[in-house]
């Protein structure tokens, strides 16, 4: 009913409403039940350890396939779902799909890999999340300890003592958390004092200019410099070319992630990739030296 509501809808506006403000009437019309009708599929990014060169984790990143529209990516869907209040379908889907996957993936060098999942501020604020990650963590069989909670700061300004307070549960489950698009928000700093977290994940601004700007390499530095004071293990995200690695390096960072190690993939071609790779050293990190 929500699919024909939302097609009738779309087709009922004028030209000067715009293409735009169809399609996201037509994706929020959509969304309800994606997940059930199996429209949504999970691509995983490698993370990369420097220091090892090998690969540590993966993060899951959300995909919907929408039967008309195609790909439609999860900048644009996640916000219109946070609106239309289906997040948390989309979020437990999520969950347990990467949860289950993660079981079955290879270890590294003798260790099993971390997972990454992003989790939405709106999800956080409806508070089921403790339960969710519980939910998927006994569904799957995962260990706690290799499950990385991805938040942003749009998760802590949600006012409310409440999101410490969950994170602090799902902490004392041994579920790891990370700060995502560290530096891109605000007030960022403030955040650290309140916060407990394990891992701070470097936006991909600051990457892109790091090896050609003397600003970029010195705010890239600072954060290495105080991942290193709080004990917080720092990942680059949104690695693209060697130069940038190379300067990356150099400044100490511990782990990367982007495009010139491996874009996201498919669970199948991950599964492939890691078993022609894991516990070898990663092709695009062998041969760097620390002050490349
Ligand atoms: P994010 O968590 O910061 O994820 C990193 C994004 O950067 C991903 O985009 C990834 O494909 C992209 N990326 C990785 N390496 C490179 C690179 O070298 N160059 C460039 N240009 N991009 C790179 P993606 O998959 O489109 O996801 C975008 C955002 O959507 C994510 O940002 C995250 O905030 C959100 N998202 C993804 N999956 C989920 C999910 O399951 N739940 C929620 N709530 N949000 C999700
Ligand atoms: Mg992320
Ligand atoms: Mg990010
Ligand atoms: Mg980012």
């Amino acid at each position: 009913a929500a699919r024909t509501g939302g097609r009738s809808r779309a087709t009922r506006w004028t030209p000067t409403l715009g293409a735009a403000a169809a399609r996201r009437d037509r994706l929020r019309a959509d969304l309800p039940g994606a997940a059930a009708r199996g429209e949504l599929w999970l691509a995983f990014q490698p993370v990369v350890s420097m220091d090892e060169q090998r690969v540590t984790g993966v993060e899951a990143l959300l995909r919907w396939r929408h039967p008309e529209l195609g790909d439609v990516p999860p900048r644009e869907f996640v916000p219109i779902a946070e609106r239309a209040g289906v997040i948390g379908e989309l979020q437990r889907w999520a969950l347990r799909e990467a949860t289950a996957a993660a079981v079955a993936l290879p270890e590294s060098g003798g260790v099993p890999l971390q997972l990454g999942v992003n989790i939405s501020a709106s999800h956080v604020a409806a508070r089921s999340l403790v339960d969710d990650v519980a939910t998927a963590l006994t569904t799957s069989g995962l260990a706690p300890q290799r499950l990385v909670l991805e938040i942003t700061e749009a998760t802590v300004q949600d006012d409310g003592e409440f999101v410490v307070t969950d994170i602090q549960a799902l902490r004392l489950m041994g579920v790891h958390v990370a700060l995502d698009d560290f530096g891109a928000g605000t007030s960022s700093l403030v955040h650290l004092t309140r916060l407990p977290i394990d891992v701070l994940k470097l936006d991909s601004t600051f990457v892109a200019r790091v090896d050609r700007d003397g600003r970029s390499r010195a705010l890239c530095q600072a954060v290495v410099t105080v991942g290193r004071a709080l004990g917080l293990d720092v990942v680059a995200e949104g690695v693209e070319t060697p130069a940038q690695l190379g300067a990356l390096r150099g400044l100490g960072l511990g782990f990367a992630q982007g495009f010139l190690l491996s874009r996201p993939l498919p669970l199948a071609e991950l599964l492939r990739v890691l078993d022609e790779g894991a516990g070898a050293l990663w092709p695009g990190l062998v041969g760097l030296s620390p002050d490349a």
